[in-house]
């Protein structure tokens, strides 16, 4: 079994209830677990991913209400893309029109069907159209039909200065090859891994640093099977790159170690372990709010500064 490629993504949005109502009703994920910031417990988490958490389907995001938008730039994530079967980039088009959601005119790039649109907080998504997925299991909650339905992340296309010191961390440490290579762009793949594959640099000098905000991917995080793979990619990283990660920590749903790569985006390297069913079952993720034990105490404070989300009034 393999276990490279992306593990999540974690990016900065605006209203909370506004980013539910997005991700679950617009695109049709599973909202697979309710949490907090653990670092700033006022501050919600949102994991959306498919049916049960799979590394390589979630998006995850800290919504901070009246947050500044962020500025692309150079040395940040400049799109993250889903996977859908090739034959349904139509449907998701007209559903663009219908929700009123922005999109771009749809392009070919490395050979697939790229539409390119936002979120309501600005974040830069695409949808990429991949031929013979239609059978892999889609997920619905009755918004999406299961036969269209998000079959997980494509990949990520990260905006940097030059592509060769990110793409030897993507090589040496993180279980990427180097496939393909397009005008300014250039495609690593997870060797094996289907679901979350692909990291393409675009390099482009001369660009603006990026600013954080409202829309920008805050880091992107890579698969490690489990704690002993996780440590032997931290050693690799001091020793042949003389990159120091963070200590471990246990984000309750896996385990985390954090680095700036050498084009300045945040990566982070996590367990597939111990996953999203650790603390409810799988048939109830992400109705209760839940916190980690060190924050149990404080549930009462913490729920009464979080906003309501409920969308059950929402149209
Ligand atoms: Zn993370």
């Amino acid at each position: 079994m393999n276990h490279h490629g992306i593990h999540h993504v974690t990016a900065i949005a605006g209203n909370a209830r506004r980013n539910v109502e997005f991700y679950t009703r617009t695109l049709g994920l599973r909202l697979v677990k309710k949490t907090v910031n653990f670092d700033d417990p006022g501050t919600y988490h949102f994991y959306y991913g498919d049916e049960v958490g799979s590394p390589g389907t979630i998006l995850t995001f800290f919504p901070w209400d009246h947050v500044a938008p962020g500025r692309l730039g150079v040395g940040e994530t400049q799109e993250t893309a889903f996977r859908v079967p090739e034959g349904a980039i139509g449907y998701w088009t007209h559903r663009f029109i219908e929700k009123g959601v922005a999109y771009q005119p749809i392009v070919r790039r490395f050979g697939e069907t790229v539409l390119s649109f936002k979120d309501p907080h600005g974040m830069r998504l695409a949808l990429v159209g991949v031929p013979g997925i239609e059978s892999e299991p889609g997920w619905t909650n009755g918004e999406v039909p299961a036969e269209v339905a998000i079959r997980g992340f494509h990949g990520v296309n990260l905006l940097l200065q030059e592509a060769a010191p990110t793409g030897a961390i993507l090589t040496d440490v993180l279980g990427f090859t180097e496939i393909g290579r397009e005008g300014s762009l250039v495609r690593f793949k997870a060797e094996g891994t289907q679901i979350g594959g692909i990291v393409d640099i675009h390099e482009a000098g001369g660009f603006l640093p990026a600013r954080m905000g409202g829309g920008s991917v805050h880091h992107i995080a890579f698969r490690a099977a489990d704690d002993a793979a996780e440590a032997a990619m931290v050693k690799k990283l001091v020793e042949n790159h003389g990159i120091r990660t963070t200590e471990q920590k246990d984000r309750n749903y896996f385990r985390s170690v954090y680095f700036r790569e050498p084009g300045h985006v945040l990566f982070e390297i996590a367990t597939d372990i111990p996953g999203f069913a650790a603390d409810e079952p799988v048939a109830h993720l992400g109705e209760a709010l839940k916190l980690p034990s060190f924050l149990e105490p404080r549930r009462a404070q913490i729920e009464a500064v979080l906003p309501q989300i409920d969308l059950s009034d929402a149209a």
